[in-house]
């Protein structure tokens, strides 16, 4: 009998009459032959009102306590669902994380899923019952309740349609899919038909509340598709799978990071080490790092800066002043007013001029970029916080992501273009995916970080013009001179201005078109009143890629570490949810495969 989950968010259980509606729903998908697991979230604002509650007791509660506490609304919510449906005649069970046999580590408000027990679950579903899981909630080996962090329902939804090899994974919320942004900021978003887990991925991490991003990662590592829709509809939602709706289109989606602060470590000594000092003292605190940046420093000495959740800003200080002393770095700022703009798309990688059309378009509005990183699918700029919305908006029209791509949708859906034969090798194929999930899911803790490559690239060259004046529109007019000479560039690095007031913006280009690079970079720094160019002929980009490489902080570090051990200095970073590329100088690109290879021999698949 096919199986399927139907998880329903905390607005879609909000009060008894969204609680009957949702138990209608699951009712009918039972009548229509399915088994039924339905994951529920805490009714409404519960969530937020039983911190409010602690928070009215002390600032700082244990946080074994806190998980105790939240996990009781979504205990609530089961409770309700199951008595709603016995109320309209059918057989239903309501479980806890524990009862379920949701196993945890034990990182209280954050822990991840380690194996989920199937044997009750399928027994309960083979007597009748629609089964009603707690979201957000697990159990670690000593039996303390645990929570998954913030919106983990979601992770709890598609973690239990991989265990139980679903046919159907549905997220049933207050918005009818994924849109191109958050329609609740920019009221002219489109809703996408489907979208790529690497796109959701990213965008999810970068502030599309949505989904939480583990939930994507389990459905990525798990060949789950999950299909995003409203709990007050029957319209078809948004579908995450592997395909995006249109390759051919650069971008997909933006985001905003409203909470984001920036911190930057003036004047570290710049050598092998420094970076490793400053992040695994973050990482220890499991604050997670966005946006590194590291501006190419003068007489021996570098600033590095980098942005963490606004939330974790004091924390995240703390650890930062006690790295500083050791590198001997010169101060310390920081910025807790600023947010992060970002668009994504798998089309990106094989496009040129999509920074900059992103670059002119807040140039022209006058907005001020901070700092500016990018990876192969997506390009993030930091600016003030009170012109976020805006930026928002003023990107997402400059990508046309308004509009409907209908037209050049032609594509075939892979099921449509495939015959019968195709049919029958693809769920012979489909058969040995899940053989081997299963396999998987018995070998290992299901949140674990797998890597899937490590990489060598030594076909770039770097170039930098250093003493950029921080006025809007320079990056802009950099990349737009840039592109006009047909130079194809591929990571984009912007520093936070200095003391001075200038910063640093790098760019990686292809060898043979260095030497161009070079002459195009000096005509347009000395037109814009830069202070010179420098460029490295031979530099090496390292790569680890992977599923969970930013929800597991440690994967910078394992590179930091294993890079500074061998005396390797790291010139640039970037990284995504998918891959950490790290800048090195050229002669050192063996020896630091070599070394990432080993680093990274235990969770490399
Ligand atoms: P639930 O309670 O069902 O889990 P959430 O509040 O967590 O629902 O997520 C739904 C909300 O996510 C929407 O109301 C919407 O405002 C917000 N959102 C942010 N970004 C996007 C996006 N790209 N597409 C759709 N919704 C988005
Ligand atoms: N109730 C939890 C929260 O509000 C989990 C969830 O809704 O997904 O974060
Ligand atoms: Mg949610």
């Amino acid at each position: 009998m096919p199986l399927i989950v139907q998880k329903f968010g905390g607005s879609s259980v909000a009060n008894p009459e969204k609680i009957l509606r949702a138990a209608r729903r699951a009712i009918r998908a039972q009548q229509e032959g399915n088994q039924v697991v339905m994951v529920v979230s805490a009714m409404g604002d519960t969530t937020d009102d039983l911190l409010d509650l602690a928070a009215k007791i002390t600032d700082r509660p244990p946080a074994r306590e806190m998980d105790m506490l939240l996990s009781t609304g979504e205990q609530v919510s089961v409770a309700l669902m199951a008595i709603a449906i016995h109320s309209l005649g059918n057989k239903a069970l309501s479980l806890t994380g524990a009862q379920i046999g949701v196993k945890t580590d034990a990182s209280y408000r954050k822990a991840r899923i380690k194996s989920i027990e199937t044997a009750r679950l399928r027994k309960s579903l083979d007597d009748g019952n629609i089964v009603i899981a707690a979201g957000f909630q697990g159990i670690d080996d000593d039996f303390n309740i645990t929570t998954l962090g913030r919106g983990g329902s979601d992770t709890t939804a598609v973690a239990l349609a991989a265990v139980l090899r679903a046919d159907a994974c549905e997220i049933y919320t207050d918005v009818d899919g994924i849109y191109t942004t958050d329609p609740r900021v920019v009221p002219e978003a489109r809703r996408a038909s489907r979208i790529s887990y690497d796109e959701m991925l990213e965008l999810a991490s970068l502030g599309a509340g949505v989904m939480h991003s583990r939930s994507i990662e389990f459905g990525k590592k798990f060949d789950v598709p999950i299909h995003v829709r409203s709990s007050f509809t029957d319209q078809p939602g948004t579908m995450i799978v592997a395909d995006p709706e249109r390759p051919d289109l650069p971008v997909s989606g933006a985001a905003i990071t409203k909470d984001e602060a920036r911190i930057t470590v003036q004047g570290v000594v710049d050598k092998p080490g420094a970076s490793l000092e400053i992040f695994s003292r973050i990482a220890a605190k499991n604050i997670s790092v966005d946006m590194i940046v590291q501006n190419v420093g003068e007489s021996g000495r570098a600033d590095i800066s980098f942005t963490v959740p606004q939330t974790e800003l004091d924390t995240a200080l703390e650890a930062v002043r006690e790295a500083a002393k050791i590198v001997q770095a010169e101060g310390i700022t920081s910025d807790a007013n600023i947010a992060k703009i970002s668009v994504v798309g798998l089309g990106m990688a094989k496009q040129t001029g999509v920074a900059q059309k992103m670059f002119r378009s807040l140039a022209e509005a006058g907005i001020n970029i901070q700092m500016i990183t990018t990876s192969e699918i997506k390009i993030s700029v930091l600016v003030s916080r009170e012109r976020a919305q805006e930026a928002l908006r003023i990107v997402h029209r400059a990508f046309e992501l308004d509009r409907d791509p209908q037209a050049g949708s032609q594509l075939p859906r892979a099921s449509e273009a495939t015959s019968s034969k195709d049919a029958s090798n693809n769920a012979n194929a489909r058969n040995e995916i899940a053989a081997a999930v299963v396999a998987r899911l018995q070998s290992m803790n299901m949140e674990d970080l797998t890597i899937d490559d490590v990489s060598l690239d030594s076909s770039q060259a770097r170039v930098t013009i250093s003493g950029v004046p921080d006025k809007p529109g320079l990056a802009a007019q950099v990349f737009e001179d840039v592109a006009a000479a047909g130079i194809f560039v591929d990571m984009i690095v912007q520093s936070h201005p200095s003391a001075a007031g200038v910063a640093s913006l790098s760019f990686t280009v292809p060898k043979d078109q260095l030497k161009k690079s070079v002459e195009a970079a000096t005509r347009i720094g000395q037109s814009l009143g830069c202070k010179g160019v420098t460029s490295s002929p031979n530099i090496a980009k390292l790569s680890v890629s992977g599923v969970g490489l930013r929800t597991h902080v440690g994967v910078a570090i394992r590179m930091f570490k294993a890079l500074a051990t061998a005396g390797v200095n790291v010139e640039m970073i970037n990284t995504s949810e998918v891959r950490v590329n790290v800048v090195v100088d050229g002669t050192s690109g063996d020896r630091g495969l070599t070394e990432l290879q080993s680093a990274f021999a235990d969770v490399l698949r």
